[in-house]
């Protein structure tokens, strides 16, 4: 059950005991389009993906959960940015509204990135406003529709949404090398303190390292799904791409199926804690 945008994203439903969970892989998407245009290697932009993390979360939809993942690749467009967060040095002439870019984006990692990591750009050329503009009809707008209306559907029927964003990341250097999964609310702002603090302690205690709120705070996915007072809850997840692939290659590495195996363990950990709540909620309004 399910359906999917071809070249977009896809969405699966879930396979029986609906809860209002959701989860979604912004970064996973691995098609890349016609008419990207890029001027570096492949690889280099591959490298950027958060690759197979749909794979590890694939479990969600079992348990009752709505997992959705994007097929574009995010060095194309990235949906975890505001659709006028963007470099205007990037675009050829003027752009229809006004862009408001972010600290990072000027560092090149916007909406549309111009880099693919430091030192390797993206593009030898500018790209023009109607290329963009499509990118974004295209990609970033049926990918947030898409996730606001599974997230407002089950808000609706459950009064309470609890929203997972899913991602990896690069191995980190200094203070944070070691860090397995790194969690972020911006701050406490994205969700109610108990759902990290849960997520943190069922990590752990299958033994990973878990940081909260450093370096990987939550961008835009969290900021958009993340109403706490509204019953609306969303946390970011990362996890340490080291802990199952060659981060070079992309070869899945051999600690790949313990690794998915954990995360189907804090899946059904998430889906549990769903269900409590919602079974507090049923009492509650008798
Ligand atoms: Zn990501």
């Amino acid at each position: 059950m399910g359906f999917e945008i071809p070249g977009v994203l896809w969405r699966r439903d879930p396979e029986k005991g609906e809860l209002p969970l959701v989860f979604d892989s912004p970064h996973s998407g691995s098609l890349y389009p016609e008419d990207f245009g890029f001027g570096c290697d492949l690889l280099a932009l591959r490298q950027t993906e958060d690759a197979y993390v749909e794979e590890l979360y694939e479990s969600a939809p079992l348990r009752g959960a709505t997992l959705i993942a994007a097929l574009f690749p995010r060095s194309y467009l990235d949906p975890n940015r505001a659709a006028d967060d963007l470099d205007p040095a990037l675009i050829e002439g003027a752009f229809p509204y006004p862009l408001r870019p972010s600290q990072r984006t000027r560092s090149g990692l916007g909406l549309v990135r111009r880099i693919a990591r430091p030192g390797i750009a993206i593009y030898d050329r500018k790209l023009a406003a109607a290329e963009v503009l499509s990118r974004i009809e295209r990609c970033h707008r049926p990918y947030h529709r898409v996730l606001e209306e599974a997230c407002e559907r089950l808000l609706r029927a459950f009064g309470i949404l609890w929203h997972i964003n899913c991602h990896s990341m690069p191995s980190a250097s200094g203070r944070l090398k070691d860090a397995d999964f790194i969690l972020g609310d911006r701050g406490g702002t994205t969700c109610a303190p108990r759902f990290t603090s849960f997520v943190a302690e069922v990590l752990r205690e299958r033994g990973y390292r878990v940081y909260v709120n450093e370096i990987y705070r939550g961008v835009e996915i969290v900021r958009r799904q993340g109403r706490p007072a509204q019953g609306r809850h969303s946390l970011q997840i990362e996890v340490a791409r080291r802990l199952y692939m060659d981060e070079r290659s992309l070869a899945k590495a051999a600690g790949f199926s313990r690794l998915k195996a954990d995360i189907a363990h804090l899946v059904e950990a998430l889906a549990a804690f769903a269900e409590a709540g919602c079974r507090i909620r049923a009492v509650k309004s008798r």
